[in-house]
């Protein structure tokens, strides 16, 4: 058994398998098993569900779900770590690994209720983007993030971390942040704090066709009004005059004032103009 929650336990396994970190694929144990342990009661999920794993590393969260007989399906990139995850947990029935990009791997897997990740720094914001903007939609999702990508993804209009991402969270998921996790509850130790986030599904329709990409477009050039940056957009002065009108939106109004359900009467708007 590998002791999880000790730098100098796992420098050693990591040694002893002949394993390097690799700082590309945004790779930092949690070694503080309280936080782990917070991390999955806050995924919620019972004995027999199935929960995604997205990193499962060596498998220091992945053994916590099993043991609490949890069907897990974990999503690693990393050859090395993918061998020592085969053989610890291979044999166990509830245990599927889904080897390679999970930026690539994720589509073909049929949806899934709960998903658990501490994520790999370098791909997070992408990845739960691509899956709201994707509709796969969880019932909870539990992640790992740096501080600074999880108060982006719980900011509220009008403050300074509000962003598009900010916006596609909400379109999609309540968000709560959890606990601030130390930079030393990890190992190696990067150079920032991260959070842990839980994002409830708000069960919303599905957004108007467009949705997302007027989103990023009304936050391309923070500066500028939502009218200029509406009229790249739509490519005629003439409708987005007219969406703005109609929508009771202050053309002089930056992005960053605007709640979700402005940005979709402005989606919706746009699309019954161009029929
Ligand atoms: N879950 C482990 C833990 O908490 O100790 C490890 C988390 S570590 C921050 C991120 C993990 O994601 C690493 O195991 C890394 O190899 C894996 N990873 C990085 N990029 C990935 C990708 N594109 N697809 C799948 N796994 C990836």
């Amino acid at each position: 058994m590998i002791n999880y929650n000790s730098a100098s336990a796992l420098r050693s396994f990591l040694d002893n398998e002949g394993l390097g970190m690799q700082k590309k694929f945004g790779q930092n144990f949690l070694i503080n098993p309280h936080v782990r342990k917070s991390l999955i009661d806050e995924l919620g999920s019972k004995e027999g569900e199935e929960d995604w794993e997205i990193g499962p590393g060596i498998g220091a969260m992945t053994a916590m779900l099993l043991e609490q007989g949890l069907k897990v399906k974990a999503f690693e990139i990393d050859h090395g770590f993918i061998n020592v995850l085969k053989k610890l947990f291979g044999s166990n029935g509830n245990f599927t690994l889904i080897e390679g990009d999970v930026m690539k791997t994720w589509q073909s897997q049929p949806p899934s209720q709960f998903l658990l990740g501490n994520l790999p720094y370098n791909i997070a914001a992408a990845f739960l983007a691509d899956l709201i903007e994707k509709e796969r939609v969880f019932s909870r999702i539990v992640v790992t993030v740096q501080k600074e990508v999880a108060l982006r993804m719980a900011a509220a209009a009008g403050s300074q971390d509000y962003s598009s991402f900010s916006v596609l969270c909400a379109s999609a998921y309540k968000v709560k942040p959890l606990m601030l996790i130390r930079r030393d509850s990890f190992y190696p130790k990067p150079n920032v704090d991260s959070m842990g986030v839980l994002l409830e599904s708000k069960n919303s329709p599905k957004c108007p066709a467009g949705f997302f990409p007027l989103v990023r477009s009304l936050f391309a050039s923070r500066r500028k009004t939502v009218k200029n940056n509406l009229k790249v957009f739509v490519s005629s002065a003439e409708i987005c005059e007219a969406a703005l009108r109609e929508t009771g939106i202050n053309e002089n109004e930056r992005a960053e004032n605007l709640e979700l359900d402005a940005f979709l009467s402005l989606a919706k708007t746009i699309n019954n103009m161009r029929k």
